[in-house]
């Protein structure tokens, strides 16, 4: 056990990294004094996984056993990362998207077991202190929030810190990020959500965000005390709002280790799906034409390394850049617009007629694919499905607004609108669907395949920072590793359960990355696989 001494009698049972409960050994509950103190029978570790399976399957709300995960985490850490990695598939939508989203905006009322780092205004000055704090001797991974833009949620506040915390569990379950070296950070500015402000039991700050230069002093403090007590830790920029997260990555992307999983992250995954959809298709990413249905952190962050991976074919990348096109909640993304845009969206306005009609735009632009990233539900209409199939023969639709909630339409409205031609990926889960005697198994588009593996690879290449082309080397890996029995069944991704190996494979992809563009901070090992598949963490 890292970082924890040895708890004697039952004192062992309070230290969540060494206790074992049922599963202390008979020469454990000897030295340990924990005869008499446990009942008799000694578990297997396999036994204390089913056991606890069978618990969390006497709740039927995806809160409730969220709420029996968070409890089971804070007594046996170990046990929860073995049933996490064990049932990926059964727990990663508790620990994660969709339940991660109510989790978030029930926090204030749920909230019993502290972990991570709580950082507000009234550290600032004074952060390096609070580093001090915590309990990590090292930390490799950090995953921060200021809690704005959560999912498709909105500002959800200090609320928000349920998002690093589950994707850092991610991390580790997926990845094999040691949790102990693992911190999750929330930076309390505020919220401009008034039903948390008026909210008696909201843990946050009780007024409005705090933009401008005390905000900026406030993340640069944290950045670099953070990384003065551990000075190759990644920083994980995660749902922060449009206005800080484009400015943020700019700023630091070259500078320290970090990355935004929202733009970079979804993007890696996202051409990931695409490049599956290539080989059904048996067409190439340069035949293609991408419509987003939203202009936010997400589909510029995809579009981005869409241009990329068609200028890595030959593209000039002005060329490459006409292959992807905004619609925004003000309609399609035109030269008209040009000088009112944000920056993130200009290099995408193009010389088009303005409409505020999506299914107007589809027939304008005549994409090959629509990618819904706005987080406005059931804007996927069957009027839209229909156009898709008329003008392609295999129309790609990825509905990949989070929660379920959001989704801009489901996977049977997907394939019975389009009579089983579409080739669909989704934000959230979806259940196999029948069409006419066939099974189409529909896969998410879960960062989850990448961001961890992605982490793994520069902490263990002790990368100094993480260039666009590391994203789109994890996009052609994990691409690789979709089977063709996969594709048959319309999956563009391979399974879930099969995550452990794939991150293994993008990890190591990801460090040979590091150390062929002289960026690692150590000797690359002979055998890159074996090395980074040896530094996982196993519960
Ligand atoms: P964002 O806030 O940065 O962007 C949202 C965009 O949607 C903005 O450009 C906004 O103008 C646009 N928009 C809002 N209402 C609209 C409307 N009615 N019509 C057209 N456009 C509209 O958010 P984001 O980070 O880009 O995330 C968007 C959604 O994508 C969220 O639901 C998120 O959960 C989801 N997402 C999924 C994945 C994944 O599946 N792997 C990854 C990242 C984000």
């Amino acid at each position: 056990m890292t970082q924890c001494c040895k708890h004697v009698g039952a004192a062992a049972f309070r230290c969540p990294l060494t206790n074992k409960g049922a599963a202390f050994t008979e020469k454990e509950r000897e030295e340990l004094g924990l005869s008499g103190l446990l009942p008799t029978a000694v578990s297997t570790d396999d036994q204390q996984v089913e056991r606890m399976r069978e618990i969390l399957n006497r709740f039927e709300k995806p809160i409730d056993k969220a709420l029996v995960l968070d409890s089971l985490r804070a007594t046996d850490e170990d046990l929860y990362f073995r049933l996490l990695t064990r049932y990926i598939d059964e727990y990663m939508p508790i620990v994660y998207t969709p339940t991660v989203g109510e989790y978030c905006q029930r926090f204030s009322h749920i909230f019993r077991y502290p972990r991570g780092l709580f950082i507000s205004y009234q550290h600032a000055g004074h952060v390096r202190d609070v580093i001090e704090r915590a309990p990590n001797k090292e930390v490799d991974v950090i995953v921060v929030t200021d809690g704005e833009r959560i999912l498709g949620l909105g500002d959800q506040g200090i609320n928000g810190m349920g998002i690093p915390i589950g994707k850092l569990a991610l991390y580790t379950a997926c990845a094999g990020i040691n949790p102990a070296k693992t911190l999750p950070v929330v930076l309390d500015v505020g919220t401009n959500r008034q039903e948390y402000l008026d909210d008696p039991l909201y843990l946050g700050l009780r007024k409005p965000r705090t933009r401008g230069p005390e905000y900026d002093a406030l993340v640069a403090e944290f950045i670099s005390e953070a990384r003065r007590r551990w000075p190759n830790v990644l920083i994980q920029f995660e749902d922060f709002g449009n206005q800080n997260a484009f400015r943020l990555l700019e700023h630091y992307q070259d500078k320290i280790l970090c990355f935004n999983d929202d733009i970079q992250g979804t993007a890696s995954v996202v051409v990931t799906g695409m490049y599956s959809a290539m080989r059904i298709k048996k067409e190439a990413i340069t035949d293609q034409r991408f419509l987003f249905f939203g202009a936010g952190e997400a589909a510029t962050g995809i579009a981005n390394l869409l241009v990329d991976a068609i200028v890595s074919e030959g593209v000039d990348r002005e060329e490459a850049i006409k292959h992807c096109a905004l619609f925004d909640s003000k309609g399609l993304v035109t030269k008209n617009r040009f000088e009112g845009l944000a920056a993130h969206k200009k290099p995408y306005a193009h010389d088009m007629a303005d409409t505020n009609c999506f299914l107007e735009a589809i027939k304008q632009y005549k994409p090959t694919a629509i990618i819904g990233v706005a987080a406005t539900p059931k804007t996927f209409t069957k009027e839209v499905l229909e156009e898709m199939a008329k003008l392609n023969e295999r129309p790609i639709i990825f509905a990949l607004s989070n929660p379920t909630s959001r989704a801009e339409c489901t996977a049977e409205e997907a394939y019975t609108i389009t009579k089983g031609k579409a080739l669909f990926a989704s934000g959230s889960p979806f259940d196999p669907v029948v069409y006419e005697g066939k099974t189409f198994v529909p896969r998410q588009g879960n960062n989850s395949y990448v961001f961890p593996a992605l982490g793994l690879g520069a902490v263990f290449a002790r990368a100094k920072w993480m260039p666009d082309g590391m994203f789109l080397v994890a996009a052609k890996k994990l691409a690789e590793l979709v089977s063709e029995e996969d594709l048959a069944q319309g999956s563009l991704y391979p399974p879930l359960s099969d995550i452990l190996p794939v991150s293994v494979k993008i990890g190591a992809a990801v460090a040979a990355y590091a150390y062929d563009h002289n960026l690692a901070g150590n000797e690359r090992p002979a055998d890159l696989e074996k090395a980074v598949e040896e530094f996982m963490y196993r519960p």
